[in-house]
């Protein structure tokens, strides 16, 4: 289902919690309303209204990916980089790694598999701005 996306500061500064295979349907609603705009990079569940830890993200390919509970475990070669979020009308700049190793989970047949994978550049741009938004940081 297509949401309305949230641009509440109190809602989006409040870190989420954990998510279950029980957020499937949640996924798909971010997955939904990420389809609507060419120009969306990414979503959080706490843009749409729910303070949950998933995401979804495109990839360079403009491919949609979810991912359940990301975590940064490791980051390479920090700079000052701006950046924008569609939650907020202003760019900010922030320190962002260049490449880094996030563990998640994906959900596969109603449960839960824990992975691990390498981003670089773009990608692991949009991923840390995604785990900011998990923590309830905004740029
Ligand atoms: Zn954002």
């Amino acid at each position: 289902m297509i949401k309305k996306i949230v641009t509440d500061r109190e809602l989006l500064s409040q870190p989420c919690e954990p998510a279950t295979a029980e957020d499937a349907a949640l996924a798909q609603d971010l997955l939904d309303t990420l389809a609507t705009d060419d120009e969306y990079a990414c979503l959080a569940a706490n843009q749409i209204g729910a303070t949950k830890r998933v995401v979804v993200y495109r990839d360079a390919a403009d491919r949609p990916h979810v991912m359940f509970n990301p975590q940064l475990k490791r980051g390479l070669r920090p700079s000052r980089v701006e950046e924008t979020c569609l939650s907020l009308d202003e760019a900010s700049k922030v320190t962002r790694f260049d490449q880094i190793m996030v563990t998640y989970d994906e959900l596969v047949e109603d449960t839960l598999i824990p992975r691990r994978r390498e981003f670089r550049g773009w990608t692991a741009q949009v991923v840390q701005h995604m785990i900011d938004h998990c923590n309830g940081k905004l740029v």
